[in-house]
């Protein structure tokens, strides 16, 4: 491959010990930081207090809406391919050089942001029933939109495919400047990298250590695995558990092995979408991301979207929190998790880490839709949002 293999990284995990410089270093942030990429990463890790009030354990969110270059945890990722692209002379500044990514969501945001910082063009490809917000916002960061027709990931026209054989046709053809990059956030492990040696350690930091288990769901599985490879050797008794939307095959395989079983209605025929408003998480393919942690999952929680919708209503009703889609499968799945934590153990003072990616702002016109409530008469009371989860 182009990037470093998988096993390499996988293999340097885990000899990592506890103790080791990258939880030693305080690291500081420096008063004055050092363009776009000084908006990237040490954000914030709050306690929810009304959420943590009512469960008896605490819930606290890493506000990855906070990364500055494209508001979502993506900046991490995007900042990370380009490195270590660059370190491998795949992306030579001042080259020229074009980064090709098949996304609709905010890796593209991230990528085309932090691509004019250091000096790249980038080249987003995505179906074309997207909402054309989305594109508008890439050709306003530079980037060159290309919008093709939707199709299956097994389609040679899939918007990722599409990505991929643009950049080999960029570097193969003598009359375009530079080389094309493809970024692959699916399967580049400098993905996962990013948070095993970011957003894994500033979570180390912020907690001292003491926390009871990490939420997350999974669209590369790039912030599940790398958290968890972090964290794991480092926490006693630290729980992973994956928060999964409806229609992912992610659930069933972490609990039973299987992503679709026949015996399911629903599952009787292989997906190749998940069916849910819920954007940015859930799969219905294995990716390398995913699986470079996926052996240090310890449960998965399923959450339906109609849950995702009250919480995330109860969430600005009680916390003045107003977040988008997958942050709020997140937040239900850890106050879940919180809740058995405090049942079945009698754990108070107990300790959930989730996180939340973005802001409703990029989710109103399907998540938010119809959500036309002002006042308190349309809030649904937390346990029988926790109860009607699944
Ligand atoms: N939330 C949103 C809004 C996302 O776009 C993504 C990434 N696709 C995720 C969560 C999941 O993160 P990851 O890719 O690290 O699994």
């Amino acid at each position: 491959g182009d990037y470093l293999r998988l096993e390499d990284h996988t293999r340097t995990a885990s000899v990592v010990n506890p103790g080791d410089s990258v939880i030693r270093a305080k690291n500081p942030a420096p008063a004055i930081r050092e363009g776009l990429e000084g908006l990237i990463g040490n954000t914030p890790l709050i306690k929810l207090p009304a959420l943590s009030a009512e469960l008896g354990v605490e819930i606290l969110v890493k506000c990855e809406f906070l990364n500055g270059a494209g508001n979502s945890p993506k900046d991490r990722v995007a900042l990370s391919m380009i490195k270590h692209a660059e370190e491998e002379s795949l992306l030579v500044p001042g080259r020229g050089d074009t980064i090709y990514e098949g996304t609709v969501g905010s890796t593209g945001i991230s990528l085309a942001a932090v691509a004019r910082s250091r000096g790249y063009r980038a080249h987003i490809c995505m179906p074309s029933d997207q909402s054309p917000e989305k594109s508008s916002l890439l050709l306003k960061l530079g980037a060159t939109v290309e919008r093709v027709p939707p199709a299956g990931i097994t389609d040679p026209d899939h918007f990722v495919n599409t990505a991929r054989r643009r950049a080999a046709n960029h570097t193969s053809s003598s009359d375009q400047a530079g080389r094309g990059f493809f970024a692959d956030q699916f399967e580049n492990t400098a993905n996962y990298l990013a948070h095993f040696e970011t957003t894994g350690p500033e979570i180390y930091r912020q907690t001292d250590g003491q926390l009871d288990a990490f939420v997350a769901g999974a669209g590369t599985g790039g912030t599940l695995s790398g958290v968890a490879m972090f964290l794991k050797p480092r926490v006693q008794g630290l729980n992973i558990v994956l928060a999964d939307p409806q229609g992912s095959g992610l659930y069933n395989w972490v609990k039973y092995g299987v992503m679709f079983s026949p015996t399911e209605a629903e599952g009787t025929r292989r997906r190749h979408q998940v069916d849910s408003v819920v954007e940015g998480i859930g799969l219905t393919r294995q990716t390398g991301n995913f699986l470079a942690g996926a052996n240090l999952i310890d449960d998965a929680v399923r959450v339906d979207d109609d849950t995702a919708r009250l919480m995330a209503r109860w969430l600005v009703q009680k916390e003045g929190l107003f977040i988008g889609a997958s942050s709020a499968v997140n937040v239900t799945a850890a106050a879940i998790v919180g809740k058995r934590l405090a049942e079945k153990e009698g754990k108070k003072g107990g300790r959930i880490v989730t996180v939340v990616c973005d802001s409703g702002t990029r989710h109103l016109s399907r998540f938010w839709k119809g959500d036309g409530s002002n006042g308190e008469e349309s809030l649904v009371e937390l346990g029988q949002i926790l109860d009607q989860a699944k």
